[in-house]
């Protein structure tokens, strides 16, 4: 494949916009949609899946090989990097860009989802094992927390050395700032689906105090951010699977404003059941400007990938593709399925026939059966760009059918795609 060009030079100096090219129409009533998201960094065509390098590396793979098989932007994690190595590092590199080599545009996410759930009592996946569990006592016991949340801010045990911090809506923009991303979240209060609905509201109501925190901080750090790229500041709705809560949160972000600036766009994150994925995105999208964009925080599903961006979705993140593939677990067209079965020990075929990513022109089942349970480095390497390589690709698809038939093409590519993917 072509070389993929990182830093459109019209775009060098641009500030942040977006700008909407296609419209999916139809029974959505113009939900999906594509468009362009430009930055300091670059431009990024939408919808787009932003791969996830969370200590600043997307594991085993060099950004070459990122921009090679399409990457358009990288999504590092404000948590890890201020704990190690310290935003002061990345900031004097030159910025999370700079620091890592990566010329094209980047993202960090707030740091609220990891505070909560790497330092704290949650269980490892927020929203798993809630089978009698029902109150937020259980979340995160008083003896086992490691996490406690208060109006001000979070204070958590660092996941690496037990050391004690304490983030706030403006140390999280001072964090984020230093490490100079072009696009920042605000930070949020993740909460679970095995929350209270009381807790819900009162932390809807939290995280909309915080926003408007993290726009007064951002504005004042903009001012003093002389002769840097100016970053784009995202605001997280939150709301879990409540109709009312969600919109409530999300109308709340989209009138809020410091100084006449409200935030560049949107994230919608925290604890989404499957079923309710679309619905959820769909009330989301629709009491945010349509001129913003929106980006889905930690999805990476295919079939959750179509239905958010048919309800709105321009941007979406998520660490499965890589972590997946370093358990051999990748992705094909007839489904995901793992490599390292002994079904595969003599099969010289490529992962998947119809890809067209570096390892499946070069690279055998056979042969990452065997990198993958020798653990050779290189088995990582050459699984996680074939699986970057499947879910940038799928979502590029999903633009180019937006683009070139709306609602139609894209329900066609939809169709064929899923009912492939999950034959028996
Ligand atoms: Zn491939």
């Amino acid at each position: 494949m072509a070389p993929f060009l990182l830093v459109n030079p019209m775009a060098a100096k641009a500030d942040f916009g977006f700008e909407i090219t296609a419209r999916m129409g139809g029974r959505t009533g113009g939900g999906g949609r594509a468009g362009v998201i430009s930055t300091p960094h670059g431009l990024i065509e939408t919808p787009a899946f932003v791969p996830v390098g969370t200590a600043a590396a997307v594991k085993g793979v060099t950004p070459e090989q990122m921009a090679g098989l399409g990457a358009q932007a990288l999504l590092a994690n404000a948590y890890h990097l201020y704990l190690r190595p310290g935003a002061e590092v990345v900031e004097a590199a030159g910025g999370l860009g700079a620091f890592m080599n990566w010329p094209g545009p980047t993202f960090t996410d707030s740091g609220g989802f990891q505070v909560l759930s790497l330092g704290a009592g949650f269980k490892k996946v927020l929203a798993m094992d809630t089978a009698g569990l029902a109150d937020d006592q259980v979340i995160a016991k008083r003896s086992e927390r490691l996490a406690k949340v208060d109006d001000d801010g979070v204070t958590f045990r660092s996941h690496l050395d037990g050391s004690s911090h304490r983030f706030t809506p403006e140390i999280s923009m001072r964090v984020q700032h230093r490490l100079g991303a072009d696009i920042i979240f605000a930070f949020d209060e993740c909460t679970t689906l095995m929350n209270t609905r009381a807790y819900q509201e009162r932390s809807v109501a939290r995280t909309q105090a915080w926003a408007e925190r993290c726009l007064v901080e951002h504005a004042r750090l903009t001012e003093a951010r002389v002769g840097r790229p100016p970053q784009a500041l995202f605001g997280v709705v939150q709301g879990a699977q409540f109709e009312d809560l969600r919109r409530l949160a999300a109308a709340g972000l989209a009138h809020l404003t410091w100084d006449g600036a409200g935030f560049d766009g949107y994230g919608i994150g925290g604890a989404l059941e499957k079923e309710n994925l679309a619905a959820i995105v769909g009330w989301v999208c629709s009491e945010l400007p349509e001129s913003k964009p929106r980006h889905l925080l930690g999805i990476s599903e295919i079939d959750d990938l179509f239905a958010a961006v048919e309800a709105g979705g321009d941007t979406f993140d998520c660490v499965a593709p890589s972590r997946s593939a370093r358990h051999g677990a990748v992705y094909s067209p007839d489904g995901r399925y793992n490599v390292t079965r002994a079904r595969f020990a003599r099969d010289f075929g490529p992962l998947d026939p119809d890809c067209d990513c570096y390892t499946c022109l070069g690279y055998s089942r056979a042969y990452l059966h065997h990198l993958l349970r020798a653990r050779e480095l290189l088995g990582y390497t050459l699984a996680t760009i074939h699986n970057e390589r499947f879910i940038v690709r799928l979502v590029a698809a999903m633009r180019q059918a937006i683009e070139s038939g709306g609602q139609a093409a894209f329900g066609r590519l939809r169709d064929d795609f899923l009912t492939r993917y999950f034959a028996p």
